[in-house]
Order: structure tokens, then sequence, then C-alpha cells
């Protein structure tokens, strides 16, 4: 499977499941535009990592996706694409009455929002190109739902109801858009909520994994990066140029509970 040729821009691209998309589309032979808000060395020696790694053109964009104006700029600044995966996100825990509205918007903004100025501003040039990819990450929370999450559930279910609109108003174009819907991905954003959990229920780290994360997930094992980025090269694939406006669980079976 080849994707040589094409660009490719990932949103929230400088770790976990980002970067991991980034790296199996660059193994595909994708031109790769890497993005987050940060803009350090380390980022930008990232992507030239990736350039050498795989031998394909590879770029660091600083791009913050909880403003519009910037989402659209980092589609300008990368002359466009073919590929468009919107995949920066964060998260928050707290009771619905508890949630912080500073909280909800950010994540609001990052989750939901930037896919919409993101898509919004890609569209048009992959017209031009006579062919276009969106790949969408969204989760099992984008299917499901579980308490003190409100806003990411409420974004990703937006990601996914925005993803199958796009689909629709794109279906007699060579363009798809569907949604990925990630399981738990031992991720630094997973990562970062182990500790107040062991904390919450003086639990060891173990017992949060597999008592608490992995309790909703039948395979009990966590997803990897690299199936995520699998499964986004085959969404980019000619194989899969009749699957528009669906959702892809990569999830042990969460949503088949
Ligand atoms: P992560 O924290 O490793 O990655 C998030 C990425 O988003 C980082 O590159 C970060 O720099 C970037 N980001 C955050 N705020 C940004 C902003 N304002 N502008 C631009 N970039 C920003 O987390 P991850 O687990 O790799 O999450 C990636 C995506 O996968 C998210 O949308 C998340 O909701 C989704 N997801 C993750 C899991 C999981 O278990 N890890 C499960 C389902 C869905």
């Amino acid at each position: 499977m080849t994707l040589s040729g094409k660009t490719a821009i990932i949103t929230g691209s400088n770790s976990g499941i980002g970067l991991g998309i980034a790296r199996e589309l660059a193994r595909s032979g994708a031109n790769v535009v890497l993005n987050s808000f940060t803009d350090s060395d380390d980022d930008h020696a990232l992507a030239a990592s990736i350039a050498q790694e795989f031998d394909v053109d590879a770029k660091y964009i600083q791009a913050d996706m909880s403003k519009g104006d910037e989402c659209r700029a980092l589609i300008s600044k990368a002359g466009g694409c073919d590929i468009l995966v919107n995949n920066a996100g964060i998260q928050h825990v707290a009771p619905i009455d508890e949630f912080p509205v500073e909280k909800w918007d950010a994540i609001i903004a990052i989750n939901m929002n930037s896919a919409f100025h993101t898509m919004a501003a890609a569209l048009p040039g992959m017209r031009e190109r006579g062919w276009g990819r969106i790949v969408n990450i969204a989760s099992a929370h984008g299917l499901t739902a579980s308490p003190f999450k409100a806003a990411y559930i409420a974004a990703k279910h937006g990601v996914v109801g925005m993803s199958k609109t796009v689909a629709l108003e794109t279906a007699q174009e060579p363009i798809t858009c569907n949604a990925i819907c990630p399981g738990y991905v031992l991720t630094p954003l997973v990562e970062a909520q182990i500790p107040d959990t062991m904390h919450e229920y003086n639990m060891s780290r173990e017992d949060v994994v597999k008592n608490v994360m992995l309790t909703r997930q039948p395979s009990k094992e966590f997803a990897t990066v690299e199936q995520l980025g699998g499964t986004t090269v085959f969404l980019c694939s000619d194989a899969a140029a009749q699957i528009t406006g669906t959702t892809i669980s990569v999830d042990g079976g969460w949503t088949a509970l």
C-alpha cells in the first residue's frame, strides 16, 4: 500500500496516537506535516527524524488547535493536503456540576471545533487535487458514555456526527471522511489519568490499569499507536475508497458489549 506523493497533515502529532499515525503514514510513503501548540527544537527534530527514517518530506508547523484562525492557518501554511487527520485532543474529568467552564470550552474547541475549521479549510484544496481522505480521531467515548467526562464525550460524539455529515456532503466526490474510535491506548494522555485514579481508589498502578481502565476493554489489552496508524493508512488506501461516513472501532471489543 503506497501513499507516495500524498501530503498528510496530522493535528496534535508530537506525541501519542498522532505521532504513531504520522509515522505509519510516512512508512507508507506519505509526506507528513506534524503539529502541536508548542514550537520547540524537539518538535522540529521529530519531523527531521521521520524524514530521515522513512525518506519522505516531513515538517513541523506550530498551530494552537483551540483557535479557529490557527487551525485554518495550519492548512494554508502546509499548502493544503491530500490527507487530513484530526487528532489533537485533551481530557478533563469532573462531575458536570463541578466542571470548570474554561476546561469545557478548551475541550470542545480542541477536540471538536478544530475539526470543523481544518475540514472547512482543507476541502477546497482536496477538490482541486481530485482526491482526499479525512480521518477524524474520535473515541469509544464518541459512541458510549461514562460519568465525569461530559465535555470529552460531547466533543467526541460531535466529531462522529460531523464526520458522517462531511461524508454525505462529499459522497459523490473522490473524497472520504471517517472517524476512528480508539479504546484505551497507553499514551501520555492516559498515563496522566493514572496517578489521580490510584489516589482516588487507593489502588496500585497495576490495579488501576487492570481493574479500572481495561475493565471496559474485553481484550484486556491496550491498543497501540501503531495499530491506530495502520487503521489510518487503510482508510487512506484505494481498498477503502467506498468506506465513508462510518466509524471504525479499535477498542478490543469495548463497543461490542
Ligand atoms: P496525547 O496527549 O499523547 O496527544 C495529544 C496531542 O494533542 C499531543 O500531540 C498534544 O500536543 C496535542 N495537543 C493538545 N492540545 C493542543 C492544541 N491546543 N493544539 C494543538 N495540539 C494540541 O494523547 P493521545 O492519547 O495520543 O490522544 C490523541 C487523540 O486520541 C485525542 O483526540 C484523544 O482524545 C484520542 N483518544 C485517545 C485515547 C487513548 O486511550 N489514548 C482513546 C480514545 C481517543
